[in-house]
This record gives structure tokens, sequence and C-alpha cells, in this order.
């Protein structure tokens, strides 16, 4: 039981074999001892035997610090190998030095010679025992065969003297073998707990560098990850970033719960981990958000690794007996083509991602350096467009609305328009996103409802305006109320005014949405659907929600997906329409053929190039004016 070190975890057994060869110097102190000691001794002896113990144990005691020196560095560490090696010197040098001791007590050498002997040894054993407490097993065998001879051979004597000595040399074998076993102890427990505590700290690092919902690194430690990885990359090896970013994933918080959310981004996290190579750093970087870091030989490897992800990621899932399609955008940056530091790939990459998501998400980019210019313009538009409301810069341009059956005018949409001094005239597709994404949209929007519908109140009755929502807008307090006091304020009818709303707005906070909708539809204000097609096109809003129009999206009708297919599509829907009592719009419409289609695919209202561009509101006026002369006689005459 005294022995029983198998307990010990290997790390703390390595740790106090190690303290074994800790102090090479008290070896070799020892050692010298012993071979001064024993070359005085074998002198004055004059005995052959003595002689040839004493040098059998500096032999011993000059190869054991040899080794000593030598082994931990090559032996790699082995701490069996240490362990046995020391044993070995260490049993063989005790024994000899208590044979030579209890030789000269036997074979009666000089007194001087037997005291400097049986000193020494009875000196190392208690001085062993205590030293090499760190393995208990080493300490107690060195302290018994150092003492052991010397027992026998007093224990043949008769002198009282000696047999005192043999008395006490016989109490102090128990005695250290409890101080032995005491340090040991106290060693043990010491290490342990030094170990337990680096342990712990080492798995609250893990913790920290973890995200709990994937199991993935999060953002510390991916950044940790790559600064380690950076250091080892070879010169001419490339790495590619992919930022990643789920496309919709807000709505699916929004609407099924955090929870779904998170079970989506668990596998999401899974699918990335089983597609990349177990040497990519893989990490969900907050939110909807992942980054992968992926060596690679060259452009097309990582082109290979982007399309892949997309295929993976876009495979339908089943999450909670849920069917869910999602779909990512990813933003690439190669270091060093793109960068030689993180910081600048990494903002490579997230613009690529920006670029991926504006050109209309589910598709990866790789950093072009035109995109900082781009982002450059963005920055500016963003400080711009704060004062261009002031400035008298933006205008609302009308587009008309044809009556497909009629080729009259039925409503004019309200397109805003901003000519910039410098810069000259801005598309909406530019500056919107950057006011939504401001949070400026409240403000422009409030103005652009205002003056639409200041303009429509000088048009006929028989004539709407429709104005386009931003998601932003619908959701700022007293959005409703808003729309109500510019409609009042213009003294124009509510019936009159048609908001246009995309799938994205119904997606997004249905309880403020489906309030808006419901006040402002209870004061007589009408919904079209904007853009159907281009999102979920999900056909469960149009019974929720009272829209009185669908636009189906331009890509639908002049865009390179319309054909066949699309054809079928706008056949669909009209279909629905008419049955549920509303009118399907055809955006886009630029040439007589297309607009011959859509009418003959039951598509009851059109707008486009091919009738008007969106106009000033005097040019509108003027339009309606002509076609009423145009249509007036027939009137008459009708
Ligand atoms: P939208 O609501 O789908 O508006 C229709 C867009 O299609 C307009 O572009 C219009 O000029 C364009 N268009 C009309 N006929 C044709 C055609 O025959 N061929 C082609 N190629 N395009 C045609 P615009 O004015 O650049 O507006 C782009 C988008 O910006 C709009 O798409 C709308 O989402 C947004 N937007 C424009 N004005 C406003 C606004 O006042 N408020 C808000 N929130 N968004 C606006
Ligand atoms: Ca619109
Ligand atoms: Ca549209």
């Amino acid at each position: 039981m005294l022995f029983r070190t198998s307990a010990i975890d290997d790390r703390v057994r390595k740790i106090l074999v190690e303290s074994l060869y800790a102090q090479p110097i008290s070896l070799a102190i020892g050692a010298a001892n012993g071979i001064l000691t024993s070359a005085i001794a074998a002198y004055f002896a004059g005995n052959p035997t003595i002689t040839l113990a004493c040098a059998l144990l500096s032999v011993i005691a000059f190869s054991r610090v040899l080794l000593a020196l030598a082994l931990p560095r090559m032996a790699n560490r082995d701490t069996r190998l240490l362990e046995r090696v020391y044993e070995f010197g260490a049993f063989s040098y005790s024994l000899l030095l208590g044979i030579s001791a209890a030789l000269t007590v036997y074979l009666d050498a000089p007194p001087h010679v037997q005291l400097l002997l049986v000193a020494n040894t009875i000196g190392y054993a208690t001085g062993i025992a205590a030293r090499n407490a760190g393995r208990p097993m080493i300490a107690i065998g060195q302290l018994l065969l150092a003492l052991i001879p010397l027992v026998i051979c007093l224990a043949t004597r008769r002198e009282p003297a000696l047999l005192a000595l043999l008395l006490a040399v016989i109490l102090l074998i128990p005695a250290m073998m409890t101080i032995t076993m005491q340090v040991f102890r106290t060693l043990r427990s010491s290490i342990l707990a030094a170990e337990t505590s680096q342990r712990l700290a080492e798995k609250m690092q893990h913790l920290a560098r973890t995200d709990v919902v994937t199991g993935l690194l999060n953002r510390a430690g991916l950044n940790h990850h790559l600064v380690e990885r950076l250091m080892r990359l070879d010169p001419d090896q490339k790495m590619a970033l992919f930022w990643l970013d789920l496309d919709r994933f807000k709505e699916v918080n929004d609407t099924l719960g955090h929870q779904v959310g998170d079970k989506l981004l668990a596998e999401v996290a899974k699918r990335l981990t089983a597609l990349m190579p177990a040497s990519a750093t893989i990490s969900r970087f907050g939110g909807d958000e992942f980054v992968v870091a992926c060596e690679a030989v060259n452009r097309h490897e990582v082109e290979v690794f982007a399309s892949t992800m997309l295929e993976h990621i876009t495979r339908p899932m089943r999450i909670d007996d849920l069917r869910m399609d999602i779909a990512t955008s990813i933003g690439i940056a190669i270091l060093p083509d793109d960068g030689k530091d993180l910081e600048t790939v990494m903002q490579g990459a997230d613009l690529a991602l920006y670029h991926a998501k504006v050109n209309g998400r589910n598709q990866a980019s790789f950093f072009d350096p035109a995109m900082t210019r781009n982002l450059v313009r963005r920055k500016e538009i963003e400080a711009e467009l704060r004062i261009a409301l002031q400035r008298d810069e933006l205008s609302i341009f009308f587009q008309p609305i044809v009556d497909l059956e009629t080729g009259r005018i039925r409503a004019f949409e309200a397109l805003v328009r901003w000519f910039h001094p410098e810069k000259g005239e801005l598309r909406p597709d530019e500056f919107i996103p950057v006011a939504e994404e401001t949070g400026a949209i409240i403000t422009l929007g409030n103005w652009i409802t205002a003056q639409a519908a200041k303009a429509a109140a000088q048009w006929p009755d028989d004539i709407t305006i429709a104005v386009n929502l931003s998601p932003l807008q619908i959701r700022a307090p007293g959005a409703a109320l808003g729309i109500l006091t510019a409609l009042r304020d213009a003294k124009l009818s509510p019936h009159r005014l048609e908001l246009e709303i995309t799938e994205t707005v119904l997606l997004e906070h249905s309880e403020n949405t489906e309030a808006f909708v419901a006040e402002l539809a209870a004061a007589g204000v009408r919904f079209a659907l904007d853009d159907f097609g281009t999102g979920y096109s999900s056909l469960g809003y149009l019974n929720k929600y009272p829209f009185s129009k669908i636009k189906v999206d331009r890509s639908f009708v002049s865009g390179a997906n319309a054909g066949k297919k699309s054809d079928a599509i706008i056949r669909a829907v009209s279909g629905m329409g008419s049955t549920l009592g509303m009118e399907i719009v055809a955006e886009g419409l630029e040439t007589v053929e297309q607009v011959e289609a859509v009418r003959a695919a039951g598509c009851t209202l059109g707008q486009g190039y091919y009738f008007s561009r969106a106009v000033p509101d005097y040019l509108a006026a003027m339009l309606i004016a002509q076609e009423r002369e145009k249509f007036a006689p027939q009137r008459a005459v009708g």
C-alpha cells in the first residue's frame, strides 16, 4: 500500500519523475563525495575487497552524473525510460555504498575509515529518502539498500556500541519511510492542485472561445486560431476567408422563434463542418454569420469550396418537422492576394459579402478593389442624404400604371429621384438601402408620401397614387397616423392612396405590420404586394392581408428569366387574383410583345417604359390631360 502510486495521473507522474533529474548538480556533488570517500577508504584500508567495492562505487557514481546530464534530452522525455535508468543507478549506488560501509566494519578496517563510510552511508540514506520523495518507491528502495548491508553486518558483531548503532539504524528505517511518504503526499497534492487549476483555466479559455449554439469557434476563438494559423502559413500558400451571412434568417427567427433559429444555425454549422476539410477553421461570427478560413492552392479551389458551401446550405433541412429552405450569401477574400494581413482580408471578405447580398443574395462574391471605391461612395451618400432634403435635391417622379384592356391610366407610382449637384442623377436602388440602414428612410418616406399625396390631389378623382413603403417605415411608431396626416394635409381621400409593400415587410414584425395595415385599411387606404416572385412568393399572405393588387416583378416580364416558366407563373397568379378579386400588375413592360403576352396571361394592369418612364409632376398632369382629350370624344359618342 505504501508504494501504490499507480493512481497518480500520468502528467503528475511525469512531473515527479522529472524532479528526479531536476538538479543534476546535487547528484554531481553526491557522486564527487562518493568517489572521494571511497578513494580515501580504499587507500587507508588497504584491503582488496574494500578497494574493489569502492572502485565499483566510483564507476557507478561517475556514470550516473553523465547519464543525468545526457538522458533527459536524449530519451525524448520518455518518463518510463528516465525512471528505469534512474532506478537502476540509484539502487546499485545505494547498495554498493551500503556494502562498502558494511565491509569496512566486517573486515575491521581502521576505525576512522569505518567511521567515514558508515557515517557517509547513514547520511546518504536519510538524505536520499527526502530528496527522492517524489518517487517514494525509489527513495525507500535506496534507503533500504544502503542500510540493510549495514544492519546485517552490525548484527553479526557483539560489541555494545555497535549493537546500539544497529538499533539506531533499524529505527531510522521506518522513521525515514514515514517522512518520505509524508513529503511525497504533500508534493503530490500540491502538484495535483496546480494541475487542476491549470486544467480549469484551460477549460474556461476553451469555453470563452466556443459558440454555445453551434459548438464552433466564436469570434474570439476565430481570431485566436487565425493569428496562429497565419504564423504557420507557408509563404507560397494562400488562405481563403469565406464570410457567410444566411439570407433571411431573421425571418425564421421572428416567425418561428429562437429555438428553431438556433437549431437551424446548428444544422448549418454541421453541414459546414462536414463539407470543409478538417484543417479548415470554422466559426460562427455572431448572429447568422459564419466565417470559414481554409488553405487553398489557387483561386479555382476557392471557387469550388464556395459553390459546395452554397449547394449544401441551400439543401432543404428538416427542423422540428418543418421543412426549411435557407440560402446564404458568401463574401470571399484571399490572403495574400487581397491583403497582407488578417484585418485587411477580413474587411475584403466583408465588403464582398455586402456585394453578394446587394446583388440578390444566395451567391458568392470575390473581393474586388472596386468594392472599396463603392463603399466610399456609399459613405458619401450616407453623409449627403441627410442634407439632400433640405437642399431640395430630391423630387418625386410619377410612372403611369395603365389598364391593359382600355389603355387608360389608372394610377401613378411615385418614384423618388435624387439630382445630386456633382454626382448627377442617383438611382433609388442606390440610396434607398442606405436610407434604410441609417434610419433616414423615416423622414424621407414621410416627405415622399406627403409630396405624392399633394400631387395626386390635383388629378382627377379616378386616378390613384401608389407609394412604396420600406419595412422600417411601417415599424416606426405612429407610422399609420403619419400617413393619414399626410392625406389630410393634402386633402386626398384615403381610397386614392395605395401603399406598395414587399413580402419582406410581411415577414418582419408581424404584429406591428398587422396593426398598421388594419388601421389604414379601415380608413380606406389600399395595399399592393410589390415585387411578387422575387422573395418567398408565399401565397399565404394574399389571404391574410387585404391586397387589392399584386405587382408581378419585372424579371418575369422582361428579365433574363422571362419565358415559358414565368408565363405559367403569371397565369397562375392572375387566375388566383381574379378569384380573390385582386388586380394583377405586370411591371417593366418595354415592348408591345410583352404587353400582349402579359395581357394574354391574364394581367389586368401594366407599367413600364412601353407606356412611359417616371416623369415629373407637371408631365404626369400633361399625360392625364392628353389621355382625357383622347378619350373624351369617344365618351361623348358612346
Ligand atoms: P419598384 O417599386 O419595383 O419600382 C419600379 C422600378 O422599375 C422603378 O425603378 C422604375 O423606374 C423601374 N421601371 C419601370 N418601368 C420599367 C421598364 O419598363 N423597364 C425597366 N428596366 N425598369 C422599369 P426606380 O425608380 O429606379 O426604383 C427602384 C426601386 O427603388 C423601386 O422598385 C422601389 O423598390 C425603390 N423606390 C423607388 N422610389 C421609392 C420610394 O419613394 N420609397 C421607397 N421606399 N422605395 C422606393
Ligand atoms: Ca413599387
Ligand atoms: Ca416592383
